[in-house]
């Protein structure tokens, strides 16, 4: 693993980059810690009467561009950093792609597949509980991340209705539709990334039929990246969960594996069961050697840092999209930009999200309802242009794609932030 914790590699990544741009030290230093993070014990009765105690966190990072914005995950390595680096990362994102937002995160140290349904659910409600004062649609507007859910966010909604006697959609997105939810926002980040994939293939002359892709997590994120690239062509010649992946040379059905997944909750037992076991041939793989595979596109689509110094060098894809928030260290991207290996970054692979969450949020506040097909144009309007903007700058400046975006976030944070009053201003220097 990196010597750095997860945001201590974050921060040295965006002091890089912002320093290489020309972003003042005033803005540098404003993205170098939280506004706040707020810590709470989140008194749980659990089935058998005992009380526990959880640690629910939520992070507001910078909102100089509007309420912060970030999902709530469920997961037991969440930790303050992690939250943190979480937090910087959708700064940095919602400001990509242009959205009137902050970053924001959240999370409990939990294992949430240890909880029965209902422990869930008053786990859910605490946390709103404690975090009631501390969130609201024109503050902080929490959204569905790992292990956390629509449904996960229906309670939590209801929780913090209860506590303000009145409606407030607008506070949570990725809720169910009938509480408010946007059409489209449960397959939005793969479709997102997948959004990206064929701007890229435009630039880079990419035939689907020929490229062959390895996804490693098959969640929310993973699986509809899958899906929507296997229906244009692309082989998905591997996946994998938390238990560990598949390959096959030929390619996979993504419909059959997700239904296997949905209806026994495990991956592998997808092609040695029933009929379809004989037309398949596939090998158990773990989630490392997944990640070393010699494919054409590797999709991260579970957790952080699962490439870095220990494993950069076996890397063969020459392409990486990073669906999942952070899955590089900071300290390979250098590495990765001599050997060609062409990265599409977190703060622009998987915007599709809060992207969706944002129309989701419009809606509420309107009190107006979108189409799917309303929806998909806007998505892909925003997408198609935060990447054209991207592509642009790296290639005329010869820079890396994450360079590139976080350029073009922090600029425009930069210019929020000096609206406000700058240096140069309060000197005379400028009208
Ligand atoms: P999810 O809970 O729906 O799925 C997580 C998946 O990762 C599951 O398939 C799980 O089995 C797998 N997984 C967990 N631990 C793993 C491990 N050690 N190795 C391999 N796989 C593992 O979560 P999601 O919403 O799909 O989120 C996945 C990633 O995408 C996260 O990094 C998240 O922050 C990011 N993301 C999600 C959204 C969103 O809207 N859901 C938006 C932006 C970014």
């Amino acid at each position: 693993m990196s010597e750095k914790n997860v945001f201590e590699d974050a921060i040295a990544r965006m002091e890089r980059i912002g320093e290489e741009a020309g972003i003042v030290p005033e803005v540098i230093s404003a993205l170098r810690q939280p506004k706040r993070t707020l810590t709470a014990s989140l008194p749980v009765r659990m089935d058998d009467g005992s009380m526990r105690y959880f640690t629910g966190l939520r992070c507001q990072y910078n909102s100089a561009l509007g309420p912060t914005k970030g999902g709530i995950r469920f997961h037991p390595n969440v930790s303050t950093e992690e939250v943190q680096a979480l937090a910087l990362w959708m700064t940095i994102k919602c400001a990509v792609t242009n959205l009137p937002y902050g970053g924001g995160k959240g999370g409990v140290i939990v294992d949430p597949k240890q909880l029965s349904k209902l422990e869930l659910e008053r786990l859910s409600r605490a946390y709103v509980r404690a975090m009631a004062r501390f969130i609201g649609p024109d503050i902080d507007v929490p959204a569905p991340d790992v292990y956390t859910n629509a449904r996960i966010m229906g309670w939590m909604l209801d929780e913090y209705e209860a506590i303000q006697h009145k409606h407030a959609p607008g506070v949570i997105t990725g809720k169910p539709i009938r509480l408010g939810g946007s059409l489209g926002r449960d397959e939005a980040t793969g479709r997102g990334a997948f959004l990206c994939i064929q701007e890229l293939a435009k630039r880079k002359k990419i035939n689907p039929k020929k490229t062959r892709v390895a996804i490693q997590g098959f969640g929310n994120a993973g699986y509809h990246v899958a899906t929507l690239l296997q229906k244009s062509g692309y082989k998905i010649v591997a996946v994998s969960d938390s238990k560990g992946g598949i390959y096959a040379e030929d390619g996979f059905d993504v419909e059959s594996i997700y239904q296997h997944k949905q209806d026994t909750r495990n991956l592998r037992g997808v092609y040695c069961e029933g009929s379809v076991c004989q037309l398949v041939d596939h090998k158990a793989i773990s989630n490392e050697d997944l990640l070393e595979l010699d494919v054409d596109i590797l999709i991260p689509a579970a957790l952080e840092s699962v490439i870095g110094p220990w494993n950069v060098e076996r890397i063969k894809a020459p392409i990486i999209i990073e669906v999942a928030n952070g899955p590089i260290s900071g300290d390979v991207d250098a590495l990765l930009h001599e050997r060609d290996i062409m990265v599409v970054p977190d703060v622009l692979a998987n915007a599709g999200g809060v992207t969706v969450s944002y129309f989701e949020w419009v809606q509420n506040r309107s009190g107006y309802r979108w189409t799917l097909d309303e929806v998909r144009q806007r998505l892909a309007d925003i997408m198609e242009r935060a990447f054209a903007e991207i592509w642009d700058l790296a290639q005329a400046e010869g820079r890396s794609l994450r360079s590139g975006a976080y350029t073009i976030a922090m600029r425009r944070i930069q210019e929020a932030i000096q609206a406000q009053g700058s240096r140069e201003y309060f000197q005379g220097d400028t009208h």
